[in-house]
């Protein structure tokens, strides 16, 4: 269940991870388990040996400069690298128990599992209604009732359905950003996945469309589990559990973020985070 329990968490409980350094973090089941990750693009290594092990149904954190990573860490875990030419990984990843490299995987299958919202919010030049049906259709809901039940649903879920529910058949290209970028979440929450990817969601934002997605998020995920980068240092402590600091695609340091906010261990975490690079 979602209960935690405050307790020093070894790698050592749980099966298959590698040995790492001891955590102060709560000990909930894991959905995301990253193990010695390595990713070249072409002859340039980019990630370097990451493993971390992301919660379900909490809101973990990736933050560093640009350029060390965050964004390729999070396309590995549904495997959108895979379009990048003279991709190579290394490594293991499990995502609900399921190792995500195994040949037999149906990548299609990974990317309903594994949903995505962008930087700039992109929905597709169609309606609002269409927007959200679009996963479910490809899945192959046809029925117009349940069509309607899913887009009510998830409308709900990713707290627009207020804004939009009397022009549905309106295009989505006429909502304002805050609302376009609410649209992708109910786009991705459509087809129920169990993971939620969110690379730099609010950048685009002004302050009360991002603090609408933050307090979203909070909603969010009872249930999905959320892996959001961020450039936004209070924005990570205001909305994640825990939080992954990376440099030249090294992960330096990975705890709760209180502990990394407060507390942390390595001298570049405390250097990037009191503004002394970055
Ligand atoms: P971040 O999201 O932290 O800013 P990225 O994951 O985008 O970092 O990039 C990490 C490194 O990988 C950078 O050096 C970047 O230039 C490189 N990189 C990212 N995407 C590609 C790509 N498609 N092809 C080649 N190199 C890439
Ligand atoms: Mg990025």
């Amino acid at each position: 269940m979602s209960g935690s329990v405050s307790v020093s968490v070894s790698a050592s409980l749980k099966p298959g991870a590698s040995p790492g350094p001891i955590m102060e973090m709560p000990m909930v089941m894991p959905m995301v388990e990253i193990d010695h990750l390595s990713l070249w693009y072409g002859a340039k290594l980019a990630l370097k040996d990451i493993s971390m092990s992301i919660p379900k149904h909490r809101v973990t954190a990736y933050i560093g400069p640009s350029g060390c990573g965050k964004s390729t860490l999070l396309r590995c875990l549904n495997r959108m690298n895979d379009l990048v030419d003279g991709v190579r990984v290394a490594g293991n990843i499990r995502i609900g128990g399921t190792d995500i490299h195994d040949p037999a995987l149906d990548v299609t299958d990974l990317r309903k599992r594994v949903g995505m919202v962008f930087q700039k919010s992109n929905p597709f030049p169609k309606s609002i209604f269409e927007n959200v049906a679009y996963g479910p259709r490809i899945l192959g809901v046809r029925n117009q009732s349940d069509l309607e039940g899913i887009v009510e649903r998830s409308l709900k879920g990713a707290a627009l359905w207020d804004e939009v529910h009397d022009r549905l058949r309106e295009s989505a290209l006429g909502l304002s950003g805050g609302q376009q970028q609410r649209l992708c979440i109910a786009r991705a929450i459509a087809v129920e996945p169990d993971v939620l990817l969110m690379d730099e969601p609010c950048s685009a934002l002004d302050p009360i469309a991002t603090a609408k997605i933050e307090e979203l998020m909070l909603d969010l995920k009872n249930s999905y589990t959320i892996v959001i980068v961020t450039h936004n240092m209070q924005q990570a402590a205001r909305v994640a559990e825990n939080t992954g600091f990376f440099l030249n695609g090294k992960m330096v340091e990975f705890d709760s973020t209180h502990k990394i906010f407060t507390n942390p261990k390595d001298k570049r975490t405390e250097d990037y985070i009191t503004g002394r690079f970055g």
